[in-house]
Formats: structure tokens, sequence, C-alpha cells
């Protein structure tokens, strides 16, 4: 199966290039620059939350509230406010530069059980494949984040294209 059969509308979660083309992923210079948000949400759904979370004013929904979000990626400094005010989980911060072998990424999780500080997790890419192993640095839990726990893990530097979250344990 070719990359553009595997999209959004075909296996339910949307493809890179898809992704590329939308205006809430940022682009491959700023990708790797810091911290930055990347938001997949390509689908025209009424929602802004993301919007209204970000103090930086990075986010742009606007009127009609069916645009994508817009991510003004000189704006973002990566703050990872509005990953759990995000009802769709479709937010997560990521930093290329953490350290000279690995990346961050600071990731919404809604299962439990949770992981612990420290512990060694299996790290998945869109399709929810296992692709390497992370290191959990912070389990976020507080309550401005609405019940939904913002979890911090390392993990490889080549593999930061991939990555998007966790595998549940
Ligand atoms: S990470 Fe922080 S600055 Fe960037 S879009 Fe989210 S809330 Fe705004
Ligand atoms: S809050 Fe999430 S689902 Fe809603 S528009 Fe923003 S990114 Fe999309």
């Amino acid at each position: 199966m070719s990359s553009t059969t595997n999209c959004l509308k075909t296996i339910g979660s949307p493809s890179l290039e898809e992704l590329k083309g939308s205006p809430g992923f940022p682009d491959e210079h700023h990708m790797k620059k810091g911290p930055i948000a990347i938001i997949e949400c390509i689908e025209a759904i009424p929602c802004n939350p993301c919007e209204t979370a970000c103090p930086k004013g990075a986010i742009v929904v606007g009127h009609p509230i069916t645009n994508l979000p817009t991510l003004d990626v000189e704006k973002c400094i990566g703050c990872g406010l509005c990953i759990a005010a995000c009802p769709g989980l479709a937010i997560y911060v990521k930093d290329y530069t953490y350290s000279d072998t690995e990346a961050l990424i600071v990731f919404p999780y809604e299962y439990y059980p949770l992981p612990s500080i420290g512990d060694k997790v299996t790290m998945v890419n869109r399709r929810g494949a296992e692709v390497c192993e992370g290191k959990v640095l912070k389990i976020n839990l507080s309550e401005k984040n609405n019940k939904t726990p913002v979890i911090s893990v390392s993990f490889p530097k080549k593999h930061f294209e991939e990555i998007v979250s966790m595998k549940r344990i």
C-alpha cells in the first residue's frame, strides 16, 4: 500500500504527507529548532480550546470554528499548555534539541495504570507500531490539565519524526 493510501480516510490516522500539508504541523526547520507544539488535527470539526489555551497566541482557529488550527511557529515556545486542552488528544510537544543523542516528547496519556518516573517504556508511531524504547522523565497531573495526564519521555533522536506516543502498559 502506498503512503497516499495510508491516510486518514482509509486507515483512520493521518499520513505524514497529510500532516505536513496541514497548518498545525511545523516545518522541518522549526520542528528541529527547539521545543514546539505539533498539531495533528486535519478534520474540519467545530472545536477551538487549543486556541484559547495558548498563552502566546500561537494557535489560531478563528472563524468559522471549523477552521483547522494554525500554529504560528515563531510564537510557540513549546510550553505544552495546549496539550491537555485538546479533547481530541491531537497535540503533543517535541524537542529535538533535548540532548546530543535524545529527543523529548510531551504527550497526553489517558490510560491506566500510568507509568512511573524513570520507567523504560515502548514508544510508538502514529499507527501504534512499536519503534523504540523511551525513558519517562515527568508525569504532569496538574489540576489545570482537566484530568488528562501529560507525560514527558526521552527517546533516541534518530526516531524523532516517527514517535508520537508510548504503548499502553
Ligand atoms: S506549546 Fe505553548 S506556546 Fe506552543 S502552541 Fe502550545 S500553548 Fe502555545
Ligand atoms: S482542540 Fe484539538 S481537536 Fe480541537 S481544534 Fe484544537 S487541535 Fe483540533
